[in-house]
């Protein structure tokens, strides 16, 4: 079931284990964490020397199956790992988080189920609402005792969602905001534009030589 957010507890996290992990890009330390009331599996990468007091180009991942793992083009979330990924080899250190929270929280199978209503018109917010569900029930906190395990206290945040930097603000880490945009294409076009108009998300204007495909 979704947390709720009254009475909360501060989030515990587990350290369990690290390895080095090669990409394309660089060989990062990919490190596994365990949530303690959840039993949830989150992971860091890092590379370079991240703990050193100087702020820390990074970047929360919210797990995407279908972006992340299978190309889909309904979402940006495929390319904005990539991307950070590359620009985290690029600068030779930096921090990813892979969070488990998958469609904004509403989980994989619901996440498909949204998927379906925007086929018959809804767009993703319209979709999230008429199964029971917030616009974005992603929880940030998961975040605070990874960055103190390595830790981190500032950050360059590679992000365009401004309830991102407001949840690490309230959790006492400072944040300079980096630009972090992945292209539209013809299938996520209209999901962008309903990031930027109903989510706030801090997006240039679409180019209007991408007509969005109202059937995605
Ligand atoms: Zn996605």
């Amino acid at each position: 079931m979704q947390q709720s957010s009254v009475s909360r507890t501060p989030t515990q996290l587990t350290f369990m284990a690290s390895c080095a992990l090669p990409t394309p890009w660089a060989t990062f330390q990919l490190h596994a964490f365990v949530e303690d009331s959840t039993g949830k599996e989150h992971l860091a990468l890092t590379l370079g020397d991240v703990g050193n007091g100087e702020p820390v180009l990074a970047r929360l991942h919210s797990e995407c199956l279908t972006g992340d793992a299978l190309f889909s083009q309904r979402c940006d979330c495929g390319a904005q790992l990539e991307g950070a990924l590359r620009r985290i080899a690029a600068e030779d250190r930096g921090i990813l988080l892979y969070l488990r929270q998958e469609g904004r929280g509403i989980g994989l199978i619901n996440k498909i189920r949204a998927y379906k209503l925007q086929e018959q018109g809804a767009d993703t917010v319209e979709a999230n609402h008429q199964l029971g569900f917030a616009d974005d029930l992603r929880d940030y906190e998961i975040c605070a005792p990874i960055f103190q395990h390595f830790g981190i206290k500032s950050l360059r945040l590679m992000t365009n969602n401004p309830r991102k930097i407001d949840a690490l603000k309230s959790l006492d880490i400072r944040i300079e905001r980096v630009e972090h945009i992945a292209s539209s294409t013809r299938h996520n076009a209209r999901y962008l534009a309903t990031k930027a108009k109903k989510l706030g998300h801090l997006l240039p204007p679409l180019a209007p030589a991408h007509k969005p495909d109202e059937n995605n």
